[in-house]
């Protein structure tokens, strides 16, 4: 079964070309890290192809092979200043857990693009033609190492770093109970194809922003807990960013910080962009899944981690997930 999806998705790639290889809103490590293995492996295959995100490349991320290369949009659907010339009929789509989550990319794709989905979110509904996921893996970078290998290319270092930086950002650091022994099976393949570990966990783990310790000092003295001490959460407004200098990637990881307080078992962090915009990052410690919570709302993610979006305001909207939370607390 999975060997099939293997060469399904290998044959898509094969038998075409001029591909645009697209990641979700707001890109994580793992969704740029996997943006930038797919354009390495149709470069050694000889393919054309554009890479496209609705937004910039995190400047974290910045280091990574080609990653210069991601066209981002603005308002208007354009590029990079240049407006938009033309629309694709063969999109890779990586780390989607849904289709919505290509945002306005999807702008660029023809009225009858084929799409091949990469992707490892036990909520994707396989919205591709040709659908490549396993929910168990702990990164999509994980479910394209092995399309590489099917492929029979050979890493390099620029590739495995990309690897490398999905599964280390996907796993928090390969301490994610998603840790399989294949993971660290990679990895150790991953360093010898010349990977710097400690340096790539100390950039992408370690390293804080003046704005990131700012905004984390902000959003700790708002921290508030349930009754029952099984809740908490954090919120920040946009207000907060401009304030403390941070940008929205400072506010990664921020999240943990409520979940990881001892007896807690789901851990919020509500981002307020406007009167009525809320992002709703939710972080499980095991027992609920928080991606059926998120998709009552109309998001998805992974049972530990998992997020959604309101279009109401943040005391309405925390008023809502904590209700839902409470509900699948009940139910344990
Ligand atoms: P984060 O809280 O870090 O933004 O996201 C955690 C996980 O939930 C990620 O795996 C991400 O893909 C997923 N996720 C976050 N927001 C949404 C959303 O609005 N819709 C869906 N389907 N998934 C989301
Ligand atoms: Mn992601
Ligand atoms: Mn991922």
């Amino acid at each position: 079964m999975w060997t099939e999806q293997l060469k399904e998705a290998a044959a898509f790639i094969r038998d075409r070309d001029d591909f645009l290889i697209v990641s979700h809103v707001q890109p994580d490590g793992d969704a740029i890290s996997s943006t930038v293995t797919v354009a390495w492996l149709l470069d050694k295959l000889g393919k054309q192809y554009t890479m496209l995100n609705e937004g910039p490349v995190p400047s974290r991320l910045r280091f990574l092979w080609k990653s210069s290369e991601i066209r981002s949009m603005d308002e208007a659907g354009a590029a990079d200043g240049q407006p938009q010339a033309r629309t694709y009929r063969n999109v890779i789509c990586v780390d989607c857990a849904d289709y919505a989550r290509v945002g306005r990319t999807e702008q660029w794709f023809a009225p009858d693009a084929e799409l091949l989905n990469i992707d490892h979110h036990p909520t994707n509904n396989g919205f591709g033609r040709v659908n490549l996921m396993k929910t168990h893996a702990a990164a999509t970078a994980e479910i394209l190492f092995e399309l590489l290998d099917e492929l029979g290319l050979e890493l390099d270092t620029d590739v495995a770093t990309a690897i490398y930086t999905g599964l280390l950002t996907d796993t928090g650091g390969f301490r994610y109970s998603s840790t399989s022994p294949l993971v660290m099976a990679m990895a150790s393949r991953l360093l010898q194809a010349g990977v710097n570990g400690p340096e790539l966990a100390e950039h992408l783990l370690e390293r804080m922003t003046p704005g990131q310790l700012r905004i984390l000092q902000r959003g700790l003295s708002r921290l508030e807990l349930s009754e029952d001490q099984r809740i908490a959460w954090l919120w920040v407004t946009s207000d907060d960013l401009e304030d403390t200098g941070a940008t929205n990637e400072d506010l990664e990881g921020l999240v943990n910080y409520p979940r990881n307080i001892e007896g807690v078992e789901v851990g919020l962090l509500f981002k307020q962009n406007g009167e009525q915009s809320v992002k709703v990052s939710m972080r499980s410690a095991g027992r609920v899944n928080v991606a059926e919570v998120a998709q009552a709302f109309g998001g998805g993610g992974h049972v530990r981690a998992a997020g959604c979006r309101f279009a109401e305001p943040l005391a309405e909207t925390i008023r809502q997930v904590i209700g839902q939370v409470r509900k699948a607390l009940d139910a344990l």
